[in-house]
């Protein structure tokens, strides 16, 4: 008998857990299809379908389903809701699939888990019955299901050290003693920019959402680091510094990286990309601007992202901001306000 075909959108958290998901699936005799990284059509299926008032990243979510699902015997859709007992992720992940099946009722049969520590006060023991209900889809055999289960975890605990740098390989990095992602190119004699580029992992890992700003930024010859992959405690230290909880998971990566970068100096540039329409963003991006005033001397520029933003426009503008850091390294006196650009 043919294997059954689960569809997995390349969008929102999927860049956080696709190894998790991808190494399940596979270990239950699955076959496994990733809708392709996002291009002009799935963008285009995703502005006309998706609602006007969703963030651009939500919006393209929904071209990689329109993608799939004529293909696949079920959709993967998670309503994934936080997996900290007090802080949570974005409300939007949790109604995805209701949303999806009342615009799309000819969808196929979707897979829907539910966990959130923080609301529900879900603990690990649910991941097992997770596993377990949706398993049985594929394979009646428990041992099999246990032995996916288990492989899978592990992957993703591996996916995450390799991710996740430690305290030292950060100063290692600041230092320039090690490159973290693509060598930047550099002319002759050049020395290479240090940037901080900041975002959501599914805004800066997908090329076209982030019109390639990681090979833009190497071409220019910065060295980059990614807010997904600093330390976690050194994050954690900076929202112990907030005189309030950043409950929004995600964002806590985002400001903690701002705020290290800022007080610690180390880098010449810090990039946060932002999407239009996102409420966490926004209030992060306030934020991180506030901060950057109290603390100007490493440059923030802060792009908004939508559907309209055009390649070459995105081009120049990152190309005057490194313009920017190069005077500023010359000593050529620039005083910048945060440049909030849309
Ligand atoms: S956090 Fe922001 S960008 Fe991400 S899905 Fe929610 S609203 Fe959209």
């Amino acid at each position: 008998m043919a294997p059954l075909k689960v569809g997995l959108p390349r969008a929102l958290v999927h860049y956080k857990f696709f190894t998790l998901w991808e190494t399940f699936f596979a270990e239950l005799g699955a076959e496994v299809i990733v809708s392709p990284e996002t291009n002009k059509k799935i963008r285009e299926m995703a502005i006309r379908a998706a609602p006007d008032e969703d963030c651009y990243s939500t919006k393209l979510y929904f071209g990689h389903v329109l993608a799939l699902k004529d293909q696949v015997d079920y959709l993967f859709i998670p309503r994934f809701g936080s997996n900290h007992k007090i802080n949570v992720g974005c409300p939007k992940f949790l109604g995805l699939a209701e949303v999806l099946r009342s615009i799309f009722p000819d969808l196929p049969p979707i897979i829907r888990p539910y966990y959130s520590k923080a609301k529900s006060g879900h603990k690990n023991i649910r991941l097992l019955f997770i596993a377990f209900s949706v398993g049985y889809k594929f394979t009646k055999n428990p041992f099999k299901i246990l032995h996916a289960f288990r492989k899978s975890v592990k992957a993703y605990k591996k996916y995450k050290k390799n991710l996740i740098i430690d305290e030292n390989t950060l100063h290692q990095w600041e230092h320039s003693e090690e490159v973290l992602n693509d060598r930047p190119i550099l002319t002759d004699n050049e020395k290479p920019l240090k940037i901080a580029l900041v975002g959501h992992c599914y805004v800066i890992n997908d090329g076209y959402a982030s019109l390639d700003i990681r090979k833009k930024l190497c071409e220019l010859g910065a060295d980059v680091i990614t807010s997904e992959q600093m330390p976690r405690n050194i994050i954690e230290q900076y929202m112990e510094t907030l005189d309030f909880n950043m409950y929004f998971d995600y964002e806590r990566e985002i400001l903690g990286t701002i705020m290290h970068f800022l007080e610690s100096k180390t880098v010449d540039g810090i990039i946060h990309l932002m999407i239009f329409g996102c409420g966490p963003d926004s209030i992060v991006g306030e934020m991180a601007a506030r901060f950057y005033k109290r603390k100007p001397e490493t440059l923030l520029l802060q792009l908004v992202l939508d559907d309209l933003t055009a390649e070459a426009g995105l081009r120049t503008r990152i190309e005057a901001f490194i313009d920017m850091i190069k005077r500023r390294e010359k000593k050529v006196a620039i005083h910048l306000p945060t440049l909030r650009i849309s």
